[in-house]
């Protein structure tokens, strides 16, 4: 659940992006002005469509590209000068971007040994990521010799091994199909559950974000058009990318939450609702 402490690191919340703003070429603002306050636990999603500056956003948080205005506050500190290894962030992808020379367990391996772990370490956690995607078995394969969702799977252990306070996100099932999409929602949501890890997380699929996420900052042209819950999001709709034709999702999506226990699937009968042993969910369709 998102902090209510907000006095936990000095008044800041978790993560404040302060005023962010991004030039490539020194002339034009592909992110203009971009303020957001992140509790920690909170999984927060940025809606918007491509080109509208997500990925850039989730660049500077990680360090891999430096605002040209404005700060980035983690736990109350500045991290602009912050090189990214030093950030302890998590980072799943689009593409996997695993290294295809390594197998899965030396995927994992990888950020631990960077860290300095001791080998006794590295193998307890790795194993314990493995299970924690369902991969238990599937250590020594390469990731070639892996389905697409399951090489997303092992991205997404990656990114957890290390235990990051905060993950990082951007389009990670843009490359599966519609049912593999689908089902992996559930496994991400279902983690950030269980792990209380906060999370930035990048999507144009408004359905995506909608059974997902704590909080949806719309975003578009380099600034957040609307920040709301699901339900507000859909209830007043405040921008075009949130079209009256989708508010009927909101009380699927609504439902789904209160949904939970073993005996839900019987109370699951519209084909859109998804029940796994511990809770029902919602493709928004
Ligand atoms: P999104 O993730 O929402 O699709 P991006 O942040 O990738 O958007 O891109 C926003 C804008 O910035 C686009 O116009 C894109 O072409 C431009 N852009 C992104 N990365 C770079 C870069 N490294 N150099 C120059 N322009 C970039
Ligand atoms: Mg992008």
């Amino acid at each position: 659940m998102p902090s209510t402490d907000a006095d936990t690191w000095g008044g800041s919340p978790f993560v404040k992006f302060d005023n962010v703003q991004k030039s490539y070429d020194g002339e034009s603002l592909v992110v203009k002005g971009f303020n957001l306050y992140i509790d920690q636990g909170e999984f927060i999603t940025l809606l918007g469509p491509s080109g509208s500056g997500k990925s850039t956003v989730l660049m500077m948080m990680a360090g891999f590209e430096h605002p040209t205005h404005g700060e980035i506050i983690l736990k109350g500190q500045p991290i602009s000068q912050l090189p990214p290894h030093k950030r302890g962030i998590g980072l799943v992808f689009q593409n996997y971007a695993l290294f295809p020379h390594m197998t899965v367990a030396e995927n994992l391996a990888f950020p631990l040994q960077v860290r300095n772990l001791p080998k006794s370490d590295i193998e307890t956690k790795v194993k314990r990521a493995l299970d924690m995607v369902r991969l238990g078995e599937f250590g020594d394969r390469r990731p070639a010799q892996l389905s697409g969702g399951q090489q997303q799977r092992v991205a997404v252990a990656r990114a957890l091994v290390f235990e990051p306070e905060l993950v990082l996100m951007d389009e990670p099932l843009g490359a599966l199909d519609k049912n593999l999409r689908e089902e992996m929602q559930y496994e991400i949501k279902h983690i950030h559950e269980d792990l209380g890890v906060t999370m930035i997380y990048v999507t144009h699929d408004q359905s995506e974000a909608l059974t997902m996420s704590d909080r949806i900052a719309v975003f578009n042209d380099g600034i957040v058009q609307q920040l709301a819950s699901p339900q507000e999001s859909m209830s007043v709709p405040q921008t075009h990318l949130l079209p009256s034709s989708l508010v009927k999702t909101i009380d699927c999506a609504e439902r789904s939450r209160t949904l939970t226990g073993n005996n839900v699937r019987s109370r699951c009968q519209r084909p859109n609702y998804h029940c796994k042993p511990r809770s029902c969910w919602c493709s928004g369709r």
